[in-house]
């Protein structure tokens, strides 16, 4: 058993974790991460080996030993899901992601207001817990800006500082620059799916995403190798925080990294200050840190977990929830695929940069009129490759289309028909926050450590939800049809209401103590010194956007008000 003291200890060193401890060491904070997983270099990614890191999922957690276990509704036992997709590892998700990376729209801050002030009050599901966000876009733009610039994002602007230009989005929101690098090289699905999206009179534009397209911070650009999504880059061109912040962090000489340190606790006085953590070492020691701040960014299973798991006498409820809303409001993105195959058309999708490679933003958030159409919100529009992943065994999980087995001669005929022929698009829809979507502790299923495991209440089969799956998904037909496909066929989307990607909620910010976990920065309204940063904090979703760079940004804006407020002042509430 070991006891350390520090200023800054941080759980989980991912998107968040990772900006944070490079930032705050750079100002002279003794910081130490904690990290559940290893840290691994560029070298370990040299083998483009399919079965470990895509079928095996190595890069994530194990399910065995970090099992996340999923109900439908509270009658139903909960069963531990299959696939794990966040990061179990020094970086977290940035170093397997699809690296897409889009700012959200000046809108999806103020959903609630600009809902009820297009639609009226009655568009809102009576049961949605739908709020707006504490903070705007113009106060996040900087920070967006910074993430853009420091850690390497390619992309090609649609909206400079209100004149809006073709080619880029022209439905993001104001940026005051270009994107730091040009977008990456438009391959055969791309140019597909631009042309028909065009004939619809759709907006495609190449999607942002941090792998540099051209050399940049002494990284080689990258070489549309097509082990990306589900793996780690093997040049460095992901813009991963392995490769970026985790090393500016190690150059201050104030930066401490604990790998395999499994934190089961914060630590609490009965003052209501946080006094550290303590956590299990790889050989199963019993440690803690003593330090003056501490800031939990694990994924959001882990944020509302270690608050549960840190409950006192004094906190019977766990900490950081005084308003009872820890643990709620929990989102997911729904993944609504669409198939297309070409007779005279190689498309082979598995070159390249995976995850979604193209995309139309014209049905996202409030970008159309939903005017009678019995559901609010949208889609991010993209195609990439099945299941969004990476290399060739990847590509052959495509759904075959109606009245084709998934075995025997006729599967496979239809591989060898349509394996380098086919697109694969997907509708990434914005599902609502309900109160009823939650966290909470499974009382029968345990880690590797023998802590709880995390359960998820989730179905996404509400009526908003299942109509805005359904538009978006004939949408995407249209497109396929207008690609020029001689067939097109939707996939399924989750029949049993399991929850689909990037969840987000769980520890939502707001303006209110009573209603609310934490503030914009992240910091906890019970516990000042205590912050937790994250997607878990997102109090809607952010439109159908991938989150991690809103993520990111968010990160550069707490780094920013703890060197130059909070540190001037510990214990304020910013
Ligand atoms: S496609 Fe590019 S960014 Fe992705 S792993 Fe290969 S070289 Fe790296």
């Amino acid at each position: 058993m070991s006891t350390e003291k520090t200023d800054v200890v941080i759980v989980g060193v991912g998107a968040a974790g990772g900006i944070l401890a490079a930032e705050l060491s750079k100002a002279g904070m003794k910081v130490v991460g904690l990290e559940r997983g290893p840290r691994l270099k560029t070298e370990d990614f040299m083998a483009h080996d399919e079965l470990r890191f895509f079928a095996r999922q190595d890069l994530r957690p194990n399910i065995k030993r970090s099992p996340v276990t999923w109900r439908p509704n509270v009658n139903a036992r909960a069963h531990p899901l299959q696939e794990l997709d966040y990061g179990n590892e020094a970086g977290g998700g940035t170093v397997h992601y699809g690296s897409l990376s889009w700012r959200m729209h000046e809108d999806d801050f103020r959903v609630r207001t600009k809902t009820i002030e297009r639609y009226g009050a009655s568009a809102i599901p009576a049961d949605s817990s739908l709020v707006d966000w504490p903070l705007s876009y113009a106060e996040l733009e900087p920070f967006y800006d910074k993430a853009e610039y420091e850690l390497g994002v390619s992309g090609k602007a649609g909206n400079l500082e209100g004149k809006k230009i073709e080619g880029g989005n022209i439905f993001e929101a104001p940026r005051k620059r270009e994107y730091p690098l040009p977008p990456l090289i438009v391959d055969e699905s791309g140019l597909l799916y631009e042309a028909g999206a065009k004939k619809l009179g759709l907006h495609p534009f190449p999607s942002p995403r941090a792998i540099i397209s051209q050399p940049y911070h002494d990284r080689p650009g990258c070489t549309y190798c097509g082990f990306c999504q589900a793996f780690g880059c093997h040049v460095a061109a992901k813009s991963s925080i392995l490769v970026t912040k985790l090393p500016e962090a190690d150059a201050t000489g104030n930066f401490k990294l604990i790998t395999g340190a499994m934190c089961y606790r914060v630590n609490s006085d009965d003052s209501g200050k946080v006094t550290g953590v303590s956590y299990y070492g790889p050989d199963r020691s019993d440690n803690t840190i003593e330090a003056d701040l501490v800031i939990v960014s694990p994924f959001i299973y882990d944020n509302t977990r270690l608050m549960l798991l840190s409950r006192t006498a004094k906190f019977p409820n766990g900490l950081a929830n005084s308003s009872g809303h820890l643990g709620k409001h929990i989102m997911a993105h729904m993944m609504a695929g669409v198939f297309v195959t070409f007779d005279d058309r190689y498309v082979n999708n598995f070159m390249g940069p995976s995850a979604q490679k193209h995309t139309v933003d014209d049905y996202n958030a409030d970008n159309f009129d939903h005017s009678g159409l019995g559901f609010i919100r949208g889609a991010q529009l993209s195609i990439g490759t099945p299941n969004l992943e990476g290399g060739p065994i990847s590509a052959t999980t495509i759904a075959p289309p109606p009245g084709t087995p998934r075995w025997g001669a006729a599967y496979r005929d239809f591989i060898a028909r349509a394996y380098a022929r086919h697109g694969a698009m997907v509708a990434q829809t914005e599902n609502l926050p309900y109160a009823d979507q939650t966290i909470d502790l499974d009382p029968d299923v345990r880690d590797a450590w023998g802590l709880p495991a995390p359960r998820v209440t989730y179905d996404w089969r509400r009526p908003n939800e299942r109509a805005r799956v359904d538009f978006v998904q004939k949408k995407l037909v249209e497109i396929g049809q207008a690609m020029g496909g001689v067939e097109v066929w939707p996939a399924p989307v989750s029949p049993a209401g399991a929850p689909g990607a990037h969840h987000e909620g769980g520890t939502r910010m707001g303006s209110d103590p009573k209603d609310s976990v934490v503030n914009k920065y992240g910091q906890t309204w019970d516990h000042h010194n205590l912050f937790l940063v994250g997607s878990s904090t997102y109090p809607t979703m952010g439109a159908g956007f991938n989150p991690t760079l809103t993520i990111e940004a968010l990160a550069y804006m707490t780094a920013d008000a703890i060197v130059n407020r909070y540190r001037k002042n510990p214990g304020q509430l910013l």
